[in-house]
């Protein structure tokens, strides 16, 4: 079976969703998919606390918040995991693992976000979202005066670590080989009294009956000394790894799997657009993810009229 459409968003997150009501706003025929249910990393986010004038609540009630204003307003939504994107001019195919139809559409708006890269050791899975976090700027502030062990060596583990280690008692690196970061940052950063770094360490595991208590590690020198630190909470910073398989094709991503755009949300390929986590940005927020979303949705309404 083909369906036409003037806009498929492929991703439910903030970004695909905030798009997906500003496009059938805009009188586009849109479809928004998603593998997953609505609401992309909010779900598995405890407590928003910096979406403008929404307070504190948790990040499943924003995503259902947000997928029902998509459902008042009409948006088609589907769950499908979209693998591949063609490209024909003025129109583009979208096709999906389910298989049982083929998506046709005058433009699509990738938001397919990324998702953060884990260690894959003992007790990360257990801590994951109660303990172990993957975003200072989100979760930083629960851990005022209290004890925080951050992985990695990177801009950001270095950058998290400088804003952690100022409302933290005490803050512990564990990184695979030295600081790698913006050297006058790693400068700031060992300074700090309350600051302990141990380089060319692997983690083993985190550990914790009722809470997340501390993290094990062992030197990769010749010494493989095991050391032990306690800990109320873990930050977790080795990187992030971009869900672009499905257009890599397309030629729209640059080295880190991220999708470049200009200001108007549109990629080099007429038509397809970015908005969110996946494009390159420097800040990457659930506000920033709907205002690209925004602009995408904006951008690819007058690329359809245009074609008319
Ligand atoms: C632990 C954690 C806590 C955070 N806390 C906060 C916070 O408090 N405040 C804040 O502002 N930001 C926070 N963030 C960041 C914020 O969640 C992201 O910036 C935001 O969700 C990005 O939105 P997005 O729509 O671009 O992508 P995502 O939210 O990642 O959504 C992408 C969607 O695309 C779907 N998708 C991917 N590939 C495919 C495919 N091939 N086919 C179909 N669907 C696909 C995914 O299933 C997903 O639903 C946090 C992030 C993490 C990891």
């Amino acid at each position: 079976m083909e369906k036409t459409y003037d806009i498929v968003i492929v991703g439910a997150g903030p970004a695909g969703m905030t798009a997906a009501i500003y496009a059938i706003r805009a009188n586009m025929k849109v479809l928004m998919l998603d593998r997953l249910s609505p609401g992309g990393q909010m779900i598995n986010t405890n407590e928003v606390e910096n979406y403008t004038g929404a307070g504190k609540l948790s990040g499943a009630e924003l995503a259902i918040r947000m997928f029902e204003h998509t459902q008042e307003l009409g948006v088609e939504f589907d769950y499908k995991t979209v693998i591949d994107i063609t490209d024909g001019g003025p129109w583009k195919t979208i096709t999906c693992e389910e298989g049982n139809t083929v998506y046709r559409a005058r433009a699509v708006i990738l938001a397919t976000g990324t998702v953060p890269r884990r260690l894959g050791v003992p007790g990360e899975d257990t801590w994951a979202a109660s303990g172990i976090s993957w975003c200072a700027i989100c979760d930083g502030a629960q851990y005022c005066g209290k004890e925080v062990v951050v992985i990695g060596g990177g801009n950001s583990a270095v950058e998290e670590s400088i804003y952690l280690a100022g409302i933290c008692t005490r803050l512990t690196i564990v990184t695979m080989f030295d600081l790698t970061a913006d050297p006058k940052a790693c400068d700031q950063l060992r300074k700090l009294p309350n600051v302990t770094i141990y380089p060319y360490q692997d983690v083993l595991e985190f550990t914790g009956t009722d809470r997340l208590t501390g993290v094990r590690f062992r030197s990769t020198r010749e010494d493989a000394t095991e050391r032990y630190v306690t800990c109320d909470g873990v930050f977790e910073y080795i990187g992030f790894a971009a869900s672009s398989q499905a257009f890599a094709k397309l030629g729209i991503i640059d080295r880190t799997g991220c999708i470049q755009t200009d200001s108007h949300m549109r990629t080099s390929v007429p038509g397809i657009f970015g908005a969110g986590d996946i494009t390159v940005k420097h800040l990457r927020q659930i506000v920033t993810a709907c205002s690209d979303g925004a602009v995408a949705a904006n951008s690819a309404a007058n690329y359809v009229e245009s074609l008319r």
